[in-house]
């Protein structure tokens, strides 16, 4: 099996290419060919298995394809990555920067335990994708420094890890914040207990299950 065959775009074959990556990794074989269909996906996969660039790729072709709807006003992010800790929101940003290397998509990272500042200014000049942390996303959206009406992909990382964070309420709240027409949600966890369970029946569409 190549990334090619799975129907990823010269743009982001050769990015991995480049990075040494020669085959994909059991769950990004079975993740992306769905979710570059459009797909919702619930995800069973551990860290390591290489979930990152299963969600990451597709959502990077989408962004890169698809040319954003023309309107007037400040760019809005179209793609939301949320992840439990500063740690991993880092990691998922600097790998998305690197398979996203031959495209243009403004991005931008945002946790706490730093000032607003720097946060604000970048959602200002205008992101097309976000990676955050549930928490500070919503001292964003309480000063009204984002708008996240305009989000056409949802990944929750580690979503077991953020539930055991305690971040169910914050994530209600931000699923509340995003378009549920045309929106595509998709859920890597290790685990599925019952509230994961209930998250994806509340906030998906007939997703898609794969395990590895
Ligand atoms: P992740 O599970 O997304 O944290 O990825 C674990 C590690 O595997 C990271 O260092 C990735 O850069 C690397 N990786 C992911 N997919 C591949 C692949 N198809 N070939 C080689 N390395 C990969």
């Amino acid at each position: 099996m190549s990334f090619e065959s799975l129907g990823l775009a010269p743009f982001l074959l050769r990015a991995l290419e480049e990075q040494g990556y020669e085959n994909p990794t059991p769950i990004q074989e079975q993740a992306i060919p769905l979710a570059l269909e459009g797909n919702d996906l619930l995800a069973g996969a551990q860290t390591g298995t290489g979930k990152t660039a299963a969600f990451g790729l597709p959502l990077l072709q989408h962004l890169g394809t698809n040319p954003q709807e023309v309107r007037s006003g400040p760019r809005r992010p179209r793609a939301l990555i949320l992840t439990p800790t500063r740690e991993l929101a880092t990691q998922v940003h600097d790998s998305l920067r690197g398979y996203s290397k031959y495209l243009r998509i403004p991005s931008a990272v945002i946790y706490g335990g730093v000032g607003m500042g720097n946060q604000i200014d970048a959602l200002r000049r205008g992101v097309d994708l976000l990676v955050a942390c549930p928490g500070r996303l919503i001292d964003h959206l309480e000063r009204r420094s984002i708008d996240l009406s305009g989000i056409e992909i949802l990944v929750l990382d580690e979503a077991d890890r953020m539930l055991d964070m305690g971040f169910l309420p914050s994530i209600n709240r931000i699923l509340a914040k995003l378009p549920r027409q045309n929106r595509q949600t998709l859920l890597f966890s290790a685990t599925f207990a019952e509230p994961i369970k209930e998250l994806a029946l509340e906030f998906m569409r007939h997703p898609k299950q794969i395990q590895v």
